[in-house]
């Protein structure tokens, strides 16, 4: 197979790197079988930044069979469980040293701050690999006594070659959710990037390599959903696919993945609510609640798009959360010392959220701040939006309904408890909720009410690689991360013993 180049980069901030444009397969960079690439595009001036393999139907096979046969080879299937923990603290290490390039590359292809990036995105990949590498040597199955003459003993084994589909809001921290406890257990994978961002992950494949995992056991492929992600989905040599982004596109996988019966876990949209309640702290309410939809451009699975503010103090809430947006949400290069919030990712990302603020206008909603595109500099390029705010919403309006995926949020009023718990569950998404009281017992009353995988208590977008992920309703179906994420990672087999009871 012919080898694809590395091309030298210079990116904006002054940081040079080789950016590897092959495909990563077998530990090697390779160009794909039909020659067909996609561009990534920096979404703050529009243009190229480099061109990279695409993977097609024949190129996802040869990345699976690679993984397939990396499962049966010796020097994976019988390594010892504390080897592969070795590898997932060298890969980490590694990362860590790395940590400027990656947070360089993700901000340029996707827009969000530098700054983001290198504290939030980078911290999150090394301590989720640095997590799951503690577990490899650390689950075990179990012994169950049947009776005097028999036991019986359980276990936990990989599942198999792994096909996982990652979106493009956190590239590179996505990567490292899905990889982390997929090899703790001991299985191989083809990991596939969204094709808005598939820069990172190409960078981390040289990282694979020098860490020294064998060939095959992690493979990175870019390419277009519905041609190598469908491909991934479909192949009957994959055993498992785990799937981060939204429902729809969930939902095809749900389909296609039923053909072949395979295991699978589904990590999808929300439109999570916050709720401040009339005895809570204003002030942290407005800081945490502007935080959870405003933060990374509004492109968060988690994000609290939803705010319910209870009637006593909603005018004060709402002056507030209008000023920190007024003061906090500087528009801006993603560079810049003093941005807050970059450009979104694509122009098809940008064109959904004005055309969501135009639904939310003709609704009859109030659009009280933003909602607008905006213009950075004089050249006049860039998916930069500002931050919206929209009052006076009701749950039958789509932009109540909908996951908007941008920095847009609304704002609602409430009397009851019961009637913002109701509210609070009016969607079909259950991913993340957030509520805000100083009285404890309504926190955890609320908390167990809320239809929701997480719920934030005085707090928002809360993150550790320690606690379980994931979402109930079509948010999705398993969790990632903590303990719990190991579970989609392995299966139990169950050894029936008989000591001497004779037939
Ligand atoms: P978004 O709409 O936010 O771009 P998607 O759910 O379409 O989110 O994308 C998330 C990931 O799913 C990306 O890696 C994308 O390439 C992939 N994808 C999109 N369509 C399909 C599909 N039909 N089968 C498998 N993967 C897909």
């Amino acid at each position: 197979m012919a080898s694809a180049p590395f091309v030298e980069l210079a990116a904006p901030n002054g940081i040079k790197y080789a950016q590897p444009t092959g495909l990563f397969i077998d530990n090697e960079f390779i160009l794909s079988v039909n020659g067909e690439s996609i561009d990534s595009i920096d979404p703050a001036t529009e243009e190229k930044i480099v061109a990279v393999q695409a993977a097609g139907e024949a190129d996802v096979d040869i990345a699976v069979k690679a993984a397939h046969k990396a499962l049966k080879d010796p020097s994976w299937k019988l390594l010892p469980a504390s080897d592969r923990g070795a590898l997932l603290y060298k890969l980490a290490d590694l990362i860590q040293e790395n940590r400027e390039v990656f947070a360089t590359i993700d901000a340029w292809d996707n827009g969000k701050t530098y700054a983001d990036a290198l504290e939030t995105d980078l911290t999150e990949a090394v301590t989720v690999i640095r997590y799951y590498a503690g577990w490899a040597d650390k689950t075990f199955g179990q012994t169950i006594n049947t009776n005097h003459q028999k036991f019986a003993y359980t276990i936990r084994q990989p599942i198999g070659v792994v096909g996982q589909i990652i979106p493009w809001n956190y590239p590179l921290s996505m990567a490292t959710w899905k990889l982390g406890p997929a090899i703790a257990c001991g299985n191989t994978v083809v990991l596939k990037a969204a094709e808005q961002t598939p820069l990172s992950i190409l960078f981390l494949g040289t990282l694979i390599k020098k860490a020294g995992f064998p060939p095959g056991v992690v493979n990175f492929i870019n390419g277009i959903g519905a041609v190598a992600g469908s491909a991934l989905v479909s192949h009957a040599l994959v055993d498992k696919v785990a799937f981060t982004g939204s429902t729809a596109t969930a939902r095809a996988i749900m389909g296609t993945a039923a053909k072949t019966l395979k295991n699978i876990s589904l990590e999808t949209g929300g439109k999570s609510p916050l709720i401040v309640f009339e005895d809570a702290d204003i002030e942290q309410a407005v800081k945490w609640s502007h935080l959870g939809i405003m933060s990374n451009q509004g492109q968060i699975c988690t994000a609290t798009s939803r705010i319910l503010v209870h009637e006593q103090v909603y005018d004060e809430f709402l002056a507030q959360f209008l000023e920190r947006t007024k003061t906090t949400s500087k528009v801006g290069h993603q560079w810049d010392k003093d941005t807050y919030q970059g450009p979104q990712v694509s122009k098809a990302q940008y064109e959904r959220v004005l055309e969501y603020v135009k639904i939310g206008k003709g609704e009859g909603a109030t659009l009280s701040s933003g909602g607008e595109p905006i213009k950075v500099d004089d050249k006049d390029k860039g998916f930069y939006v500002s931050p919206t705010i929209f009052t006076d919403v009701l749950p039958t309006m789509r932009i109540w309904q909908e996951e908007i995926f941008g920095p847009v949020v609304v704002i609602a009023k409430f009397t009851e408890e019961q009637q913002a718990v109701d509210l609070a569950n009016s969607t079909t998404y259950g991913l993340g909720a957030a509520l805000f009281t100083e009285k404890v017992e309504k926190a955890h009353r609320v908390a167990a009410e809320i239809e929701a995988g997480m719920v934030w208590v005085n707090s928002s977008q809360d993150c550790d690689p320690r606690v379980p992920f994931g979402g109930v309703k079509q948010s999705g179906i398993g969790r990632e991360l903590g303990e719990a994420g190991l579970e989609a990672y392995s299966q139990i087999k169950a050894v029936h013993v008989n000591l001497g009871n004779r037939l």
